[in-house]
């Protein structure tokens, strides 16, 4: 038998093209991209007539089972958040490790392994750099020499991309510090992923809202996080890596200006700077913000304008912005309604992890935003290329044979009943999605079949990455 797996008629979708193509599986590598008329023997044969057929998805920036300051976990743990992913098209996620007081970056990794150790799909963790005694709440401090220090071992251990926020006490790094870090990181080579707001105005902002009628008001979550706020935390951000030769990827774009920064350095030669932005970013406007659950649609940065949505769809289109990643750090509506009265006490987050291909197909894809190519492009191969997944992203022979046969005519409500994850409300509900994963292979083996996960806990690999 030459091939363990034949994937059959199905239309194959890479970065640069889109053509018939029979797809060959051994070992759980690609082994070939065969014409539609040749149908050597194999073990297993699926019929993907009528189905795009393209790498499986690459969410590099997902939050399960998090701690967050007020003490809450964020609602998805291993188990429910990476079977959603899977059901969505996902076959890698790439989350965080964080070191508790005290803790060394090895020790928290370990820790983290062993919290994943039922996942369904692949899975790889960035080093969070923060001030090291108050990881949660608390006063921002310094970050130490140790830690600095250990960014090599990260590195080494398989953990080649390391996390940054210029905002929230007690994870906010001062500037001496996010040039520290840069430094370390361009010296092995890694990737800096930063959270870039102005955590200082924006708290000014914040401490600035203190009438009852003001705090209930979801609106002004948008309004103390304004655009130009976020758009000098990026050119800061920016300025530093050029400066310490690292490269670096800003998380989570939510607005033109911003944006712009992006396309500025990338305009005048820097190969070192990357631009990320979320499904939310792109198909919800702040309008969410005016309604009496406005907290549903909290994340940080904020929804912003139409306007804003649309150049950031020109952005992806024109690659100033290279990646499309969830962001999933969901929580309950009970969780959430711990800041009813108070938007400033509001978990920030929104969940994203299932829906992510769905809707940039929906709204990029089918809308004429986007190029079936670009789609592959931002959800699955830059993604990978940009984190070190070098096994990952692409349909090509040689990579792992993660494929997601996307039933393009096979409608999908996004309602809270026809999702996964543990949440018990949809921020989709009332949304359609013409098309959907049918069946998702992880390395040559069936995890989803006719839109039923049907891999078990624990079919999921700890991804050692690397550059
Ligand atoms: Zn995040």
């Amino acid at each position: 038998m030459p091939f363990d797996l034949l994937i059959t008629q199905g239309t194959a979708v890479t970065t640069d093209a889109v053509f018939r193509a029979n797809v060959a599986v051994n070992g759980g590598k690609i082994a070939a991209l065969l014409s539609p008329q040749d149908m050597p023997a194999a073990g297993q044969v699926i019929d993907a007539a009528g189905c795009y057929v393209l790498p499986g998805a690459v969410d590099a920036h997902v939050h399960l089972h998090m701690l967050t300051a007020a003490g809450i976990y964020s609602a998805d743990d291993w188990c429910t958040g990476t079977r959603a992913a899977a059901l969505g098209g996902v076959t890698s996620v790439v989350d965080f490790i964080q070191a508790l007081p005290g803790q060394t970056l090895m020790e928290a990794l370990h820790e983290r392994v062993d919290d994943a150790r039922d996942a369904v799909i692949d899975y790889g963790f960035h080093t969070t750099i923060h001030p090291d005694e108050a990881p949660i709440g608390g006063v921002n401090k310094r970050v130490s020499d140790y830690r600095i220090g250990e960014i090599r071992q990260a590195a080494d251990a398989g953990c080649p991309t390391f996390k940054m926020y210029q905002a929230y006490s007690g994870l906010q790094v001062q500037d001496a510090d996010l040039f520290r870090a840069l430094r370390a990181i361009a010296e092995v080579n890694g990737l800096a992923c930063v959270h870039a707001e102005n955590g200082d105005v924006l708290q000014a902002l914040r401490d600035a809202v203190t009438s009852p009628a003001e705090l209930v008001n979801g609106l002004n979550h948008a309004r103390t996080r304004p655009a130009i706020q976020e758009a000098e935390a990026v050119n800061r951000t920016i300025m530093c890596a050029e400066l310490s030769g690292a490269r670096v990827l800003i998380f989570h774009i939510s607005c033109d200006l911003a944006g712009s920064v992006v396309a500025g350095a990338k305009g005048r030669g820097l190969t070192n700077v990357f631009g990320e932005t979320c499904p939310q970013y792109l198909v919800f406007t702040d309008d969410k913000l005016a309604r009496p659950d406005a907290r549903l649609w909290m994340c940080a940065p904020p929804l912003r304008p139409q306007a804003d949505l649309d150049a950031l769809w020109r952005k992806l289109k024109t690659g100033v912005l290279d990646v499309v990643s969830s962001d999933h750090c969901p929580f309950t509506r009970a969780q959430k309604d711990l800041g009813a009265g108070d938007f400033r006490r509001v978990p920030n987050g929104m969940p994203g992890i299932e829906t992510r291909l769905g809707l940039l197909y929906e709204y990029g894809v089918r809308a004429g935003k986007i190029s079936l190519n670009d789609w592959v492009r931002v959800c699955s191969t830059r993604p990978a290329e940009l984190h070190g997944l070098r096994s990952k992203g692409r349909l090509a022979p040689g990579y792992d044979a993660d494929i997601v046969i996307f039933d393009p005519d096979s409608p999908r409500e996004l309602s809270a009943a026809q999702l996964h994850s543990a949440l018990d409300y949809s921020v989709c509900d009332g949304m359609t999605c013409a098309g959907w994963a049918r069946d998702v292979l992880l390395r040559g083996r069936a995890i989803v079949q006719n839109g039923r996960h049907t891999g078990r806990a624990g079919d999921g690999q700890f991804l050692k990455r690397s550059f």
